[in-house]
């Protein structure tokens, strides 16, 4: 089957800033649309989201850029091509031709490579995730964000994410503890007299400055819903510290003071110590690898120790951090490579070499649900999608509770 047409065009992502959207369609007619999101706290060696820079649209933000590329030159090569994903991954890397798509940009190349994808689920006539299924596929246990800090929420929380885990059985079931805890912490807040407003990925933002008193408010809410933390729910934070850190004096802001790495390390050991914590993110900036595999050694073997700026997707950064036992697991967000092959290689890089594997939103997101389908597809232990909150967010929830149906079936 053959590729007819491509066209691509600006969207709006859930902050209300511009992102692409490409819809492919096959000579029978099939048709399958794709849509990128977009982070805020992104890594420095993520592949490029190209904007047009233009200050008269969007504050720059425009991706007309990206629009043109998918419209004329990867229109151009894949039009009348055979629809195969290795093939049309490869046509994209060859016409950009950069280590970091600068060319195209990841944002038009993900969108048309999503699209691909999805048209061949089509034409075979399958669910995403079971088209894409590779080895047994597993529902995702969700690390559900339910209290925002550092750039994603305008408090003085400097942890970014605060998550909770819910590991009972079921993905229904687990959404409705998300859910039930998410509410009471709501009413906790508010009887406290701080605000219930939400930030990006859905979480509250209260205004509020130490890590700790998250943690207990989370702890309050978890007990207050009568779930049991440490048992059924646990915990997992996003530090994105390269966010907390400061280059100058090499050291990191964290509650209102300064910490260098070692000290860092200590107060990270202080917190899994009391509170339910399974697993951290971004413990450290992202060039300091050697202090990720210090925290590796120490609490490897308890928790999981979470690469996202670290590694990128990038099956290349994924193997220098293997090389020095840095950290145990791999956060996946698509556009952060720019292609599926390529996010897919750095899947089995993961899972050949025991690191976890997450996949995840970013803060700015699509109604697109396609992460849900890999997560399950792929059968990748956990999903970050945010908050029980935020249509973007609930998409990918309710997504993966009809595929819990149909995997009933
Ligand atoms: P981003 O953040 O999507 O804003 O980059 C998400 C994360 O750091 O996990
Ligand atoms: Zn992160």
């Amino acid at each position: 089957m053959n590729i007819k047409d491509i066209k691509a065009r600006e969207i709006l992502d859930s902050r209300g800033n511009p992102t692409i959207e490409v819809e492919m369609i096959l000579a029978n007619n099939i048709t399958a649309v794709a849509s990128v999101p977009s982070g805020a706290s992104t890594g420095s060696k993520e592949a490029l989201e190209l904007r047009d820079n233009d200050q008269n649209r969007y504050m720059g933000k425009g991706v007309l850029k990206a629009v043109q590329n998918v419209n004329t030159v990867i229109r151009n090569a894949l039009i009348g091509q055979k629809i195969d994903q290795v093939l049309v991954d490869k046509t994209l890397l060859k016409l950009d031709g950069t280590a970091n798509k600068s060319n195209l940009g990841a944002n038009a190349m993900l969108a048309v490579s999503l699209a691909s994808l999805k048209c061949l689920a089509k034409l075979q006539n399958k669910e995403l995730y079971e088209y894409i299924t590779y080895g047994k596929v597993s529902l995702p246990i969700p690390m559900v964000n339910i209290i925002n800090g550092g750039v994603h929420a305008d408090n003085n929380l400097d942890i970014q994410e605060f998550m909770i885990v819910p590991i009972m059985k079921g993905e229904a079931s687990r959404i409705q503890a998300a859910s039930e805890i998410f509410h009471t912490l709501k009413g906790i807040l508010k009887e406290k007299g701080y605000s219930t407003g939400v930030g990006d990925e859905g979480g509250f933002a209260p205004n509020i400055s130490k890590t700790k008193e998250a943690l207990d408010l989370i702890m309050d809410a978890i007990n207050k819903a009568n779930y049991h933390p440490g048992k059924d729910i646990l915990i997992a934070l996003d530090c994105a510290a390269s966010t907390l850190y400061d280059q100058n004096k090499n050291m990191y802001k964290i509650d209102n003071t300064y910490l260098n790495a070692n000290d860092l390390i200590k107060y990270y050991i202080d917190l899994v110590r009391n509170y339910p914590i399974i697993s951290i993110e971004d413990p450290f900036h992202e060039n300091d690898l050697e202090s990720l595999a210090v925290l590796t050694k120490l609490i490897g073997d308890k928790i999981m120790l979470v690469g996202d700026d670290y590694f990128c997707t990038n099956s290349h950064l994924l193997e220098a951090g293997i090389n020095v036992n840095a950290g145990n697991a791999i956060l996946l967000k698509a556009n952060q490579i720019g292609t599926i092959s390529e996010m897919t290689k750095t899947i089995i890089t993961a899972k050949k070499n025991n690191y976890k594997t997450i996949i995840s939103h970013r803060s700015g997101e699509t109604e697109d649900t396609f992460i849900a389908d890999l997560a399950v597809g792929f059968g990748i232990p956990f999903i970050k999608t945010g908050s029980v909150c935020r249509g973007e967010r609930i998409a990918k929830y309710n997504r993966l509770m009809k595929i819990e149906e149909c995997l009933k079936k």
